[in-house]
């Protein structure tokens, strides 16, 4: 019992008769039930009651002076304010007729008087729930269209609704923004004649076609549509098919203009050049530095030769001053004075290489081959520090996609850093470089000395811009490292050695290799 007047507590059932009698003996029948009740004696005043009111049953008398019920309820239904009522109607006239006139003016029921108490209660009780639950589903329905209406109009992206020949049948405002035409301009007009000038043989390849007339999603990124005004705009837009089933209804474009993103993405990569020149720029300054330190070991290295060429041709000219010269001498001197001027050529080659700019380029390159090149170019720099240089490298490493000159640049700098620390500590171990394999994506070179090593509260400003504890040092040798190392997908860093001095690593993505290369933990 409780749960029916919970249930019905906030229904409200108005009862129409023109006879008090029958008004009363309704209202018996229903008050305990625990409806609102209202009652009408005559039609103008039940209009009135169901417009103030708004009942969600009324139990209508047809007989009835001036107004019958059949007119009331078809004013009822007339009225988008009442149509939704229940209208149940009670008469006498128990024939088929007068049902179907009820029924085909709206009537929701018809109960033949005399009725039955527990009838009535019934069928009210039926017509009030359904009623409730029409209106909880149209309040939701309302709730629901606000809301998508409220999302579409916020949301910045231009949306249509189209049909399968690609008229708009819906707009939200960012579209007409877009196109520069209201929305109510844009309803009914073809959305390809509006957005693209194309002759009618190119239609079929227009955007959006495919997914309008053969259910075909797209997606496409700077295309050029058109405003109203003929202008036009770098558009990127989704475009989804409208199906019921397997019944094609259209399509449904997102679009936005992206002529500020084009922008921003140019300006973006106009930065990222200059940073890649400056960062050019800096290597080469590095290089130059590198050069002009190492200028004085370089004199001497060709200096060797040279004055091995001078003393050769001295050689030569004496013997060839001789009555039976010995030409098979003269061809053994004359082939050291070729291996000489080979061997001064090769250390110039070097430097010019080394001091090319801009650098040459990403190429597969050997790493073996690269160590032993930058193990030479360090001789000089070996022999300033009284040190050595031992170099590992694993059987078949496979090619490294880099460019040789950075790489050599990063290697070089390690390895000059290694022998000065070794010199400081006034250690005779040489350094040890090593390369190997690591995992499917890298190479891995270590550079790894006996020197002083790095006290641990430097660990984390090494490769900082000026970080230097040497009194002449400038601190930007392994920043660069790191940039160079960076740019060539690879990384850099340091890692403490057992026993002593210090060890700096470097990886390289393996040419071919596909994917990240590896982590710092996994190098
Ligand atoms: P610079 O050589 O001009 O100081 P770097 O950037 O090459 O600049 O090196 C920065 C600092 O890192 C050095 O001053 C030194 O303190 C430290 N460092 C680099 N390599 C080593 C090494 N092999 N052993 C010990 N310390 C090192």
């Amino acid at each position: 019992m409780t749960e029916v007047v919970s249930e019905n507590s906030e229904v409200t059932v108005l009862l129409v008769d023109d006879n008090p009698q029958n008004l009363k003996v309704l209202y018996e029948t229903l008050k305990d039930k625990g409806y609102r009740l209202l009652i009408a004696n005559e039609g103008e005043k039940a209009l009135d009651l169901a417009h103030r009111h708004h009942p969600e049953v009324i139990l209508l008398d047809i007989m009835m002076p001036e107004m019958d019920g059949y007119e009331v309820c078809e004013r009822l239904k007339a009225d988008p304010e009442t149509a939704d009522i229940a209208v149940v109607f009670l008469s006498a006239l128990d024939d088929l007729q007068a049902k179907v006139k009820g029924f085909s003016l709206g009537g929701a029921d018809y109960i033949s008087k005399p009725f039955q108490s527990l009838e009535v209660i019934a069928r009210v009780k039926t017509h009030a729930r359904v009623i409730r639950l029409e209106r909880e589903l149209q309040a939701r329905n309302r709730e629901l269209q606000g809301d998508q209406t409220r999302i579409l109009d916020s949301i910045s992206e231009g949306i249509y609704g189209l049909d399968e020949n690609g008229l708009i049948e819906f707009a939200n405002p960012a579209a007409a923004a877009i196109a520069g035409r209201p929305v109510e301009d844009l309803i009914g007009k073809c959305f390809f004649d509006l957005h693209f000038a194309t002759a009618d043989e190119c239609r079929d390849s227009l955007p959006v076609m495919a997914t309008c007339n053969k259910g075909v999603p797209e997606h496409q990124r700077d295309i050029q549509m058109l405003r109203v005004d003929g202008s036009s705009f770098p558009a990127e837009y989704r475009a989804t098919p409208k199906l019921d089933g397997d019944e094609l209804h259209g399509a449904v474009v997102v679009f936005h203009d992206i002529t500020a993103e084009l922008e921003s993405e140019k300006a973006l990569e106009e930065a990222r050049e200059l940073v890649q020149e400056q960062r050019d720029q800096l290597a080469h300054t590095s290089r130059l530095t590198t050069m002009g330190e190492m200028a004085a070991g370089f004199a001497h290295e060709v200096n060797q030769p040279l004055t091995a060429i001078s003393n050769y041709a001295r050689v030569s000219k004496r013997m060839m001053a001789k009555d039976e010269p010995d030409l098979e001498l003269l061809g053994e001197t004359l082939d050291k004075i070729d291996a000489q001027s080979h061997r001064a050529s090769e250390i110039i080659r070097r430097i010019r290489r080394f001091m090319k700019k801009p650098a040459t380029g990403k190429e597969e390159l050997s790493v073996p081959e690269l160590l032993e090149d930058t193990r030479q170019f360090a001789e000089v720099d070996m022999r300033n520090n009284e040190g050595g240089i031992e170099v590992r490298v694993d059987d078949d490493l496979p090619g490294v996609l880099a460019d040789p000159i950075q790489v050599q640049q990063v290697a070089l700098n390690l390895i000059r850093n290694a022998l000065e620390a070794t010199r400081s500590a006034g250690s005779s171990q040489p350094v040890e470089v090593s390369a190997r394999r690591c995992g499917d994506q890298c190479v891995r070179v270590e550079v790894r000395d006996h020197g002083v090593g790095v006290p641990e509260e430097a660990e984390d400003k090494l490769f900082h811009p000026f970080y230097t504890t040497k009194e002449d040092g400038m601190g930007i040798g392994l920043a660069t490292c790191r940039s160079l190392m960076q740019a060539q997908g690879g990384d850099i860093g340091y890692q403490r050695p057992e026993g002593g001095g210090a060890c700096f690593w470097f990886v390289l993505p393996i040419a071919g290799a596909e994917g990240a290369p590896c982590t710092p933990d996994e190098a």
